[in-house]
């Protein structure tokens, strides 16, 4: 079994899911006490988010290199950075280490074309839904057609996301609201809808959407569990 990286806590509320979701698949494969062996280096969000908004990304890739170098040192052999928003410096981050990054993205990617679709509608933060760096993925490597909400639903959404989930704030009115967005994505054409931001599926549930969802923590902790396990 490898030894999995976390670099999380932003959210913890969402890094908490990766930690139990990781630890089930885990017991699930291996059977009895098996546990998923990992180390994890969560930082203050609140330092992550105030860089985010004022647009000084690469001290915040700084911040996540620091924390990927630290992870390697204490025996990490596969690195995750558990939020979609930050792959914006994946690139950053994966050059300060040795180890590989596992790219959310690109098993986000693979999860949708495994359930045979192609168009997909793409919720997340607004860095997520409307920068290249996450969608342009999606589409280059991971062959996928990528729809996002119009500029209001696209701002509800992502203040939902650091007015409430981030802070383990679950509302029905909030709910609702991305049940309208992802009904008029549909209709747009989605197949499927990415929950692109880790702390969506805190929020929105299966049986809350008419198409497949695809909860990008969850499909990230699988494809971790699968890679760690690969050679048991
Ligand atoms: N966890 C979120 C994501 O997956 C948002 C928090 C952040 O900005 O990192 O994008």
């Amino acid at each position: 079994m490898k030894t999995l990286g976390l670099i999380g806590g932003m959210s913890w509320e969402s890094t908490a899911e990766y930690y139990r979701t990781l630890n089930e698949l885990t017991r699930d494969r291996l059977g009895g006490l098996h546990s998923a062996r990992l180390v994890l280096y969560s930082v203050d969000f609140a330092d992550i988010e105030h860089l985010q908004a004022a647009g000084r990304w690469e001290e915040a890739g700084a911040i996540l290199a620091d924390a990927a170098l630290a992870l390697e040192a204490a025996g990490a052999e596969l690195l995750l950075i558990c939020t979609n928003t930050m792959h914006k410096v994946a690139d950053q981050v994966a050059a300060a280490v040795s180890v590989p990054l596992l790219h959310l993205a690109d098993a986000t990617a693979a999860a949708v074309r495994a359930a045979g679709l192609r168009r997909v509608g793409l919720l997340g933060t607004a860095f997520t839904m409307e920068q290249d760096f996450y969608r342009g993925r999606l589409a280059a490597t991971g062959g996928l057609d990528v729809l996002t909400p119009g500029a209001d639903s696209r701002a509800l959404v992502h203040r939902v996301i650091y007015e409430e989930l981030c802070l383990g704030i679950i509302r029905e009115e909030s709910r609702a609201a991305y049940c309208r967005i992802i009904a008029d994505l549909v209709a747009a054409g989605a197949e499927g809808i990415i929950l692109g931001c880790t702390e969506i599926e805190l929020l929105v549930h299966p049986e809350d959407s008419p198409v497949p969802v695809f909860p990008t923590a969850r499909l990230h902790a699988e494809a971790a569990v699968t890679a760690a396990l690969d050679d048991e």
